[in-house]
C-alpha cells in the first residue's frame, strides 16, 4: 500500500496478490497527444484526486495511458463468459486496471483506462476505443449514478491524438472507469474452466473479502446468496427506469451489483416490453422483458462455477445451488413490486397490488405510451383522462386505492416523486449531444444534458426541454452497438 501522491493517487494492488493465472502485467502504451475531453469533478473528489492535478500535464499523461501514476501497476484481467448464450475466453482485450485507488473515507475503487491500448487478451481488436463511444459511456452511467443506481463511474475522457479505424477513421479516446471492482461473473467462470480447486477458492476468498466482508470466511453460499440479492435488485432498477442493458453476458454482471459495459444499452422512450436496441440481438435475448429471466440464467451459470465450493460431493453441491436459484424470481419480484408500489404512492401492500401495476403496464402498451412521461404525468396528477381515455377505467381502479390508505396526498406525491425520474437519458438527447461533442467540438451541450441527469427526481423548470419525448419516427430503428 502506497503514501498519498501529491495528485491524490493513494494504490492498493489487491488484485496482484490472486494466483497470476488471473492477469497480465502490461505495460503502458503511450498515445501521441492526449488532450483532456471530460473531468468528472464529483468522482475525482469522491476518490480523493486532485482536480487540478489531473487537468495538468502530468496528469492528463496519466489518464491517458502514457504513464503509470505513482503506486499504480498495470495490470489486464483474465475471465471468460458466456456471450449471447455461447462459453468464451475473454478478459480486458482494451483495458488496464492501474490498481485500486483507497479514497479519503476508506473505500476501494478500481482505476481502470479503457481503450489504452492492446492486451494479451485483445484477441484481434486494436485495444483503441472512440470518442463518441466513450462520452456514451460517460453519459449514460452519470444519468444511472443519478437515478440512484449502482454503477461503475466515468472519471475522465481523453482523446488520443490518433485515429482508430472503424466505420471510417475516427478520433481515438480512452475513457477512465471506476468501478468497485471489476469481479464479474466471467471472472468465477474462467477459474473454474482453467484453475485448480485453490485458485477457485483463492477468487472466491478474495471477492468475499472485497465485497461482503461481513460474511463468515468459507460461507461461500452465503457470497452466491449476496450476489444474487445484489443482481435482483440491480435488475429491478433497470426495470423501475426502462433501462435496457443490451448485453447481459456473463461477463458483463459485476460480483459487487453495479451496473456495467454501457456498449449498446439505452433507455427505453415508447412502452414496448419486447423493445431491443441493440444491432446484434437479432433474437432479442436481451430485450427489455427478458432481463430478469436473463437475470436468473447468469446467476445458474454463476452458480456452476461455485459448485465445488458449495459441497465436495457435486450431487450435493447441485441441490444446495438449485434450492438458492429457485428463490430469485420472488427476490426478483420483490424488489420490482415495492419499486412499482412506489411509483405509485402505494405505501402499504394490498394483494391486488400486482394486478394494478400490470393493469397500467397493459393499457400503457396498448396505447404506446411514453414509459417515463406516463409516471411523471401521474406523479403530477397531469395525465390527461379527456385525451386519453384509455387509462380511465386504469386510474379510478388507482384512486380507490389510494383513498384506502392513510397516507396524505402530499406525501403521496413525495413518494411518487423520489421514485419517479422526470428525466432520463433520452436516445435523442444523447445523440445531440454526441453529434455535438464528435462532430462540431461542441462540449456544452453534453454537459447541459449531463447536470440535468444528475438530479431527476429534481422535478425542475431547466429540465421541462428535457422531458419532451421524441416524435414515433425517431424512435423507430434506433440502435446500438458493442465494443466500438
Ligand atoms: P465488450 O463488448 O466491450 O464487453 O467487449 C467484449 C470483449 O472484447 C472483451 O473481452 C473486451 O476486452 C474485448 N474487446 C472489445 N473491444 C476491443 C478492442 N477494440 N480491442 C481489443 N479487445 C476488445
Ligand atoms: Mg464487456
Amino acid at each position: 500500500m502506497s503514501k498519498v501522491s501529491e495528485m491524490g493517487w493513494k494504490f492498493d494492488n489487491s488484485y496482484e496478490s490472486l494466483p497470476e493465472l488471473f492477469f497480465s502485467k502490461i505495460e503502458p502504451n503511450p498515445v501521441e497527444t492526449p488532450k483532456l475531453i471530460v473531468l468528472n469533478e464529483s468522482v475525482a473528489e469522491e476518490l480523493g484526486l486532485s482536480a487540478d492535478a489531473l487537468r495538468g500535464a502530468d496528469g492528463i499523461r496519466i489518464l491517458a495511458g502514457n504513464k503509470v501514476p505513482e503506486g499504480g501497476s498495470g495490470i489486464a484481467q483474465a475471465y471468460a463468459g458466456h456471450q449471447f448464450g455461447n462459453f468464451t475466453m475473454l478478459g480486458d482485450g482494451r483495458a488496464l486496471l492501474v490498481g485500486e485507488q483507497i479514497t479519503p473515507e476508506g473505500s476501494h475503487f478500481d482505476i481502470q483506462l479503457k481503450g489504452s491500448g492492446r492486451t494479451p487478451y485483445s484477441r484481434g481488436g486494436d485495444g483503441r476505443a472512440t470518442l463518441g463511444p466513450m462520452l456514451r459511456e460517460y453519459i449514460i452511467s452519470e444519468a444511472m449514478h443519478g437515478l440512484g443506481i449502482p454503477t461503475t463511474r466515468s472519471l475522465a475522457v481523453v482523446t488520443t491524438g490518433e485515429e482508430v479505424l472503424r466505420e471510417g477513421l475516427l478520433a481515438g479516446a480512452v475513457m477512465t472507469r471506476v468501478a468497485s471492482s471489476h469481479l464479474r461473473f466471467g471472472t468465477f467462470q474462467f477459474a473454474a474452466q482453467w484453475g485448480d480447486m485453490e485458485k477457485l477458492h483463492a477468487l472466491a476468498n478474495y471477492a468475499m473479502k472485497r465485497h461482503y466482508p461481513e460474511l463468515e470466511a468459507g460461507d461461500y453460499l452465503g457470497f452466491f446468496r449476496k450476489v444474487m440479492e445484489r443482481q435482483a435488485e440491480l435488475i429491478a432498477k433497470w426495470q423501475l427506469v426502462g433501462f435496457i442493458h443490451g448485453v447481459m453476458n456473463t461477463d458483463n454482471m459485476t460480483i459487487s451489483g453495479e451496473t456495467i459495459d454501457y456498449g449498446p444499452c439505452a433507455f427505453m422512450d415508447v412502452y414496448d416490453p419486447a423493445t431491443v436496441f441493440s444491432s446484434i440481438d437479432a433474437q432479442g435475448r436481451y430485450s427489455y422483458e427478458n432481463q430478469p429471466r436473463i437475470g436468473g440464467w447468469n446467476l445458474a451459470r454463476f452458480a456452476e462455477a461455485l459448485l465445488p465450493l458449495f459441497d465436495e460431493d457435486q450431487k450435493r453441491a447441485i441441490e444446495l445451488a438449485q434450492e438458492e436459484l429457485y428463490k430469485f424470481s420472488d427476490l426478483y419480484k420483490e424488489f420490482w413490486l415495492s419499486g412499482m408500489r412506489a411509483k405509485l404512492g402505494l405505501f402499504g401492500e394490498e394483494s391486488g397490488d400486482e394486478a394494478l401495476v400490470q393493469g397500467l403496464l397493459d393499457v400503457m402498451k396498448e396505447s404506446k405510451a411514453d414509459f417515463t412521461n406516463t409516471f411523471r404525468e401521474l406523479t403530477l396528477g397531469e395525465l390527461d383522462l379527456e385525451l386519453r381515455p384509455a387509462f380511465l377505467e386504469w386510474h379510478s381502479v388507482w384512486q380507490e386505492r389510494l383513498g384506502r390508505q392513510s397516507a396524505s396526498a402530499e406525501s403521496v406525491r413525495e413518494l411518487m416523486q423520489k421514485s419517479n425520474p422526470a428525466v432520463i437519458a433520452r436516445n435523442h438527447r444523447v445523440e445531440a449531444a454526441l453529434l455535438a461533442a464528435v462532430e462540431h467540438g461542441n462540449y456544452g451541450v453534453m454537459e447541459n444534458l449531463v447536470r440535468v441527469l444528475r438530479d431527476p427526481y429534481a422535478y425542475s423548470d431547466e429540465q421541462e426541454d428535457y422531458c419532451v419525448a421524441p416524435g414515433a419516427s425517431v424512435t423507430a430503428g434506433y440502435r446500438t452497438y458493442c465494443g466500438t
